[in-house]
């Protein structure tokens, strides 16, 4: 089976860690927004932590490699890091003052508070490199 992934990586890499919380939930909700607004492109954390090599090449060509975990536990940041690659910008969604519950109907305003704090590190020069 080819190690293709249709999502593409692109100039603005998204990597949220879509746990299993409200926050985890936000975090992926906020990255596909950012992605139907155009401002980047969801990519699979998972194909990441599986070590598709393809994936794994195609996320480090990117400028910006954008990681959204719900909380301090940083699971996406530790998925990506595994294989060798570092975030250019980092967001965890319980510092925006988010607190994490099991509450999987994202609340559409904390999506939003992550959202405009995206799109405000976007319009920035990378955090790290
Ligand atoms: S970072 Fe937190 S919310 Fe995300 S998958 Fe890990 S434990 Fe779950």
């Amino acid at each position: 089976m080819a190690e293709k992934c249709l999502c593409q990586a692109s100039q603005v890499v998204l990597l949220p860690c879509s746990g299993g919380s409200n926050c985890g939930q936000i975090a992926n909700e906020a990255a596909v927004d950012l992605t139907r607004k155009g401002l980047g492109n969801i990519y699979c954390l998972a194909g990441l932590g599986a070590r598709i090599e393809g994936m794994i090449e195609s996320a480090r060509s990117a400028q910006r490699l954008v990681v959204i975990d719900g909380c301090p536990v940083a699971c996406a940041l530790k998925t990506v890091q595994s294989v060798g690659l570092e975030p250019t910008d980092y967001l965890d969604v319980t510092e925006q003052g988010i607190e994490k519950n099991h509450d999987f109907r994202p609340d559409p305003m904390a999506v939003s508070t992550v959202v405009d704090r995206l799109r405000h590190l976007l319009g920035e020069p990378p955090q790290r490199g």
